[in-house]
């Protein structure tokens, strides 16, 4: 799951950048509105979490430019202006979600989490296919009901796939939602985490599509 958080305060985003990548989400900053748009005609996050009192463009602004490119994509508002017209304002612009600063990280995340099942790729807490399960909520994933270890990046990926099961995943869609920009990747980490997953969940189940990229298969 790739967020695109839009926020100029730089010790809030530090330590939001921090929280969110634990919790396995992967970030993409951005310190003003303009970038934001940028951003979002780029890279296509899954999420936007957007700061309203941006240094440029109002952050109102900015969400009614996202919404004229993309009337789905999620957008979380983070503000303090704790008037009830401003929510008003917020929601009727076209944000999905609205939380007032000062907020606790795990607020957050369970409204993240809330934005990601309603997208529609994760309907449930878990997803099955197969002998494999995927446990959203936990990060845990079974293997005929016996717990996989699997590192976070190994199991963003896996979970990218589950979560598409049936739909062709390209290499750079799942490098999108696996590595942050400027985050350091060899040119073959992609492949090397597929391998590592084939060897812990059998060789079957996570598909080549020569020239393109990966492919689960639906249930
Ligand atoms: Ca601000």
């Amino acid at each position: 799951m790739l967020i695109l958080l839009v926020e100029d305060d730089r010790a809030l985003a530090e330590g939001l950048k921090t929280a969110l990548k634990r919790e396995g989400f992967t970030l993409n900053h951005v310190v003003n509105g303009k970038l934001a748009i940028e951003a979002i005609k780029t890279a296509t996050p899954d999420i936007v979490v957007l700061d309203l009192g941006l240094p440029d463009i109002d952050g109102l602004e900015v969400l009614k430019n996202v919404r004229s490119m993309a009337e789905v994509l999620p957008v979380l508002i983070l503000t303090a202006r704790d008037t009830l017209e401003d929510k008003v304002t917020g929601l009727n612009s076209g944000a999905d979600d609205y939380l007032l600063k000062p907020f606790e990280i795990p607020e957050l995340l369970a409204r993240l989490h809330v934005l990601e099942r309603r997208l529609g790729t994760t309907n449930t807490a878990a997803i099955c296919i197969g002998d494999i399960a995927l446990d959203i909520t936990r990060h845990e994933v079974f293997l005929a009901d016996q717990p996989v270890e699997l590192p976070r990046k190994e199991y963003m990926l896996l979970k990218a796939l589950m979560e598409n099961a049936g739909r062709i995943q390209t290499r750079e869609r799942l490098l999108s939602k696996l590595y942050s920009w400027g985050e350091e990747t060899a040119s073959n980490s992609l492949e090397v985490h597929i391998h590592h997953l084939r060897k812990k969940l059998g060789s079957g189940f996570i598909k080549t599509v020569h020239g393109v990229g990966y492919l689960v298969k639906k249930p």
